[in-house]
């Protein structure tokens, strides 16, 4: 593969597409696109450079084979603005962008899709947040989110991989995602990945494969579905887009990595914090019954997601369908761990090297 580098510059054209456009308050999610977006096609066996363009609809041909067998991925990341003197003059910073890269590249391999080199991803999201720093709100929880995708772009029904593919990297000014604690519902009967499939990767697919589950939650007043282990429903997994942090006493448990569980950049971080923060942190099984058995008989447990969308957000709630709705009144060490990640992704604190990439 041939990567050929240069690095385009903006035209006044393309800048002009940023007149007029002010954040205002609420500023939701998705609610406005960012007007100027990154693009790379592969073709006879190589990545084009990417190249900032203007946003706008896609030509596809209705055969578009990621339409047709899912061969589509996405990553999820923040540009927050830096708001501290930990990162002296940086704009804005990309929390560890080089793992969203390398959690790109194992879902694209997973599923058929070329790699793109580590540095060309962190270059075209320096690119991109660069040129849109405008974009970047000023309050600490909000963001740019950034939605580097890569989807099969031959057009072609063979149910095979495409030899082409596109890159594309979208942004969009955000609210912090949960500002209140939220209310999970424990799915006892759908499952989100099975052994050997492809939980472990961000796979488009997983989250459409979600949505079924996930139409009760507004009738039943419930936030996140809580996904248990396909095999047994007996031991927790993740919610749909966050990994799972479970604290009983002085212990903080998260479930091991496997193949049904997605490595969240936010949960490694929070693993590799524990030390700093004086806390003891685990990667172990853990029994939905043993927590609700925990909870239920007044034991001090706390459980909460953490995610890049929601950093870390905690449970007040737990429900299923038996009945269940067991309030968890607890939430010291999610609120922490919380505001200690904004404080890191904002650059009021110096974190790891790597950690806080200036833009
Ligand atoms: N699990 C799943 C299934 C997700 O989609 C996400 C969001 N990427 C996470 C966990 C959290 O990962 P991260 O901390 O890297 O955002």
């Amino acid at each position: 593969m041939t990567i050929t580098h240069s690095s385009p510059e903006l035209s006044p054209e393309l800048l002009s597409k940023l007149d007029g456009i002010e954040l205002t308050d609420p500023l939701g999610f998705s609610k406005v696109m960012a007007p100027i977006m990154a693009v790379a096609h592969y073709r006879d066996g190589a990545w084009e450079t990417p190249r900032l363009t203007g946003l706008e609809p896609m030509a596809l041909w209705p055969h578009t084979q990621a339409l047709h067998y899912g061969q589509a991925l996405f990553e999820g990341m923040k540009a927050y603005r830096n708001l501290g003197d930990a990162v002296p003059g940086a704009s804005a910073l990309l929390f560890r962008p080089f793992e969203h890269a390398r959690r790109m590249n194992r879902t694209a391999l997973r599923l058929g899709m070329p790699e793109l080199p580590e540095q060309v991803y962190v270059e075209t999201l320096e690119r991109l947040v660069s040129a849109l720093d405008k974009l970047v709100p000023n309050r600490q929880g909000q963001s740019l989110y950034l939605r580097p995708t890569m989807f099969g772009a031959t057009a072609d029904l063979s149910v095979v991989p495409s030899t082409e593919f596109c890159f594309v990297v979208l942004a969009t000014p955000s609210d912090a995602f949960f500002t209140a604690p939220i209310s999970a519902w424990i799915e006892r009967l759908f499952s989100r990945a099975g052994p050997g499939g492809t939980g472990n990767v961000k796979a488009a697919g997983n989250y459409a494969a979600s949505f079924a589950a996930a139409a009760k939650l507004g009738k039943l007043g419930f936030h996140q579905l809580l996904w248990l282990d396909a095999a047994t429903h007996t031991q927790i997994e993740e919610f749909t887009a966050m990994n799972v942090f479970v604290r009983r006493g002085d212990r903080l448990v998260t479930p091991p990595l496997s193949d049904t569980i997605l490595a969240g950049v936010t949960r490694d971080s929070l693993l590799k914090l524990g030390p700093t923060l004086d806390l003891d942190m685990r990667e172990e099984p853990v029994l939905i019954d043993e927590v609700v058995d925990a909870a239920r008989s007044g034991e001090d447990v706390e459980l909460f997601g953490c995610g890049t969308g929601a950093v870390v957000a905690p449970v007040e709630l737990l429900g299923d369908d038996s009945g269940l709705r067991l309030p968890l009144p607890n939430r010291e060490v999610a609120s922490r761990l919380r505001q200690y990640m904004l404080d890191l992704q904002h650059g009021l604190i110096a974190g790891p090297e790597g950690w806080q990439w200036p833009v």
